[in-house]
């Protein structure tokens, strides 16, 4: 018998762009009795998950479920669902995210339009208007928290821009969900999607989506099929919706549990409260990277709580810094991606991560090792 790696596995610091610490509770939920997928008391626990993300993403949508699998098929789900050949899709680009999202609808056959705005600054909503003045398009996408440079875009500003239009507006929330307010309603957001390994601290395997029904509404009256089958919100809501229950796919029972008791947590502790953890613990940290004498890479007024991208001082080795931290103090952070790559240090404090220990250790570890 070959050695068992999974005895190897030590708890880490998780401390980079996701997945970040997961609470006690949820690891407990997780290993929960696996049930039936159609078993009546599996049934209840969906749809108190239904009702519980409704209200951490402050919408009344009724098509509000997860997806099996990771950020990214929340992504694929909202694109492939909507997108018919040839659409016109507007893409507001300003890091790896939004490019992934420029792929991913390309691919559908959308006729895509991007702005790219430069990686550390935000969106800016008067280039928007600009564009949305000029042409017509089917959907408008944009990233609320861009992950890959710890941005912040005015979410809000855009879906004003769109009210009353016929263009559906698609929001990125994988970040930001259980870090900071999501109001999908109120963002006129018609189609949503987030994540569970970032501020919601699950394990990383399920993808929150809402759709508003307007958005339903364009979905049903596709004159194609939606051309992925396990991604297809009309068999999906079968399954997730009504009396019938009609079997779809298998549902990632134990996974499930885990997403419940996240989200019972936020609830419990109070999403303000949540939010407000977030935001005092970035502050703690901006202040003593900046005692440590480090330079954040966005500026403060569109910095994300949850993200922070620090500029790599002259002479530090990169990848050394991270690899002493991982092996030497089992703490996690991220690299820089795409252009940033070798320029910023990404250091998450996302849902259970976020918690004043956490900065203390990171702190002083940092600075023994920048020390060095
Ligand atoms: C992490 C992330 C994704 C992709 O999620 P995966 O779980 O890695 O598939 C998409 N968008 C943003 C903003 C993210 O941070």
């Amino acid at each position: 018998m070959k050695k068992n790696l999974l005895s190897d596995v030590q708890e880490k610091l998780l401390m980079g762009p996701g997945p970040s610490c997961v609470h006690p509770s949820v690891y407990e939920a997780l290993s929960r009795p696996t049930i039936g997928h159609l078993d009546p008391d599996f049934i209840a626990i969906m749809d108190e998950i239904k009702t519980m993300l409704r209200r951490v993403l402050k919408t009344e949508n009724n098509l509000t479920i997860p997806i099996s699998g990771t950020g990214s098929a929340g992504m694929e789900t909202c694109f492939v669902n909507l997108i018919e050949q040839g659409d016109a899709v507007l893409i507001l680009t300003n890091g790896v995210f939004g490019k992934r999202m420029e792929d991913v609808a390309g691919r559908l056959g959308a006729n895509v339009d991007a702005i790219e705005f430069a990686w550390g600054t935000p969106v800016v909503p008067e280039d928007v208007k600009k564009k949305l003045d000029a042409r017509t398009y089917k959907i408008v996408a944009i990233v609320h928290a861009e992950t890959s440079t710890g941005v912040l875009n005015p979410v809000a500003e855009v879906g004003t821009l769109l009210k009353g239009s016929e263009s559906l507006y698609l929001v990125d929330s994988v970040t930001s969900l259980g870090g900071m307010d999501v109001s999908a309603d109120e963002w006129g957001a018609d189609v949503l999607y987030s994540g569970t390994q970032k501020c919601l601290s699950c394990p990383p395997g399920l993808s929150p989506v809402t759709f508003s029904d307007r958005a339903v509404e364009m979905l049903r009256k596709r004159k194609s099929k939606v051309p992925n089958w396990y991604l297809d919100l009309t068999l999906l809501t079968q399954y997730w919706d009504g009396a019938a229950r009609v079997y779809h796919h298998t549902a990632p029972i134990n996974m499930l549990y885990g997403l419940y008791q996240a989200l019972y947590l936020i609830l419990e502790e109070g999403p303000e409260n949540v939010y407000a953890r977030h935001k005092e613990n970035h502050e703690k940290l901006i202040s003593g990277l900046e005692e440590l004498g480090l330079k954040m890479l966005v500026e403060t007024s569109c910095r994300l709580p949850m993200l922070n991208s620090v500029c790599i001082p002259e002479g530090v080795n990169d990848a050394d810094v991270r690899k002493r931290l991982l092996n030497e103090y089992r703490i996690e952070i991220g690299a820089g991606l795409g252009e940033l790559a070798g320029k910023i240090w990404r250091i998450g404090l996302m849902g259970h991560t976020a918690r004043p220990e956490n900065v203390n250790r990171l702190l002083s570890m940092l600075s023994e090792i920048i020390r060095r």
